[in-house]
């Protein structure tokens, strides 16, 4: 269905701010106010809320997520960018396999079953869209999605 990009991403922020109890800032920046997409809503509302999850889990401090959204001629980019514990490049390759968890000992403080990145990248590569991570540790970690504006699925 098509649906604007930017309402499903505020809706995922008022969501998780209801459970909040860390310190987290938000932040939305976008080229443009409204940005439809042709895409499976519920799926990519689950992938959001993924994303928001892990940036506030993988976190210590005060935290600051920004999201921003860029529309290219084919494609829309959505970035999620956190402060937090960052990923090290080493780990890079195996994040999105299912069940990994980066295994230094106070994640495991952290509940979860490795799952979350899976499930994100099989829905984008369902949309042909694809997914990076840039990452450095104790410096954040930043999700970038790339989706077709329009995809039939
Ligand atoms: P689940 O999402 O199934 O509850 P999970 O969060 O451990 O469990 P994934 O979301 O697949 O699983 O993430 C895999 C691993 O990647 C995490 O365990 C964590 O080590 C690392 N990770 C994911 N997102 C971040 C992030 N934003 N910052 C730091 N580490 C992250
Ligand atoms: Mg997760």
């Amino acid at each position: 269905a098509n649906f604007d990009v930017i309402r499903l991403i505020n809706t995922c922020i008022e969501s998780a701010k209801i459970s909040l109890h860390k310190d987290v800032r938000f932040s939305v920046m976008s080229t443009s106010p409204s940005v439809f997409i042709d895409a499976d809503e519920a799926h990519l509302k689950n992938v959001v809320t993924n994303l928001i999850d892990n940036a506030i889990k993988y976190s210590v401090g005060s935290i600051d997520i920004a999201i921003s959204i860029v529309v290219g001629p084919k494609d829309i980019e959505i970035r999620i960018k956190d402060n937090g514990l960052g990923i090290a490049p080493v780990y890079h390759k195996d994040i999105f396999d299912r069940f990994f968890r980066v295994p230094t000992g106070n994640l495991y403080a952290v509940k979860g079953f490795g799952l979350g990145l899976a499930y994100v990248k099989q829905v984008v590569d369902q949309h042909n869209g694809f997914i990076e991570v840039e990452s450095a540790l104790e410096r954040g970690t930043t999700f970038i999605i790339t989706l077709p504006k329009s995809t039939k699925i």
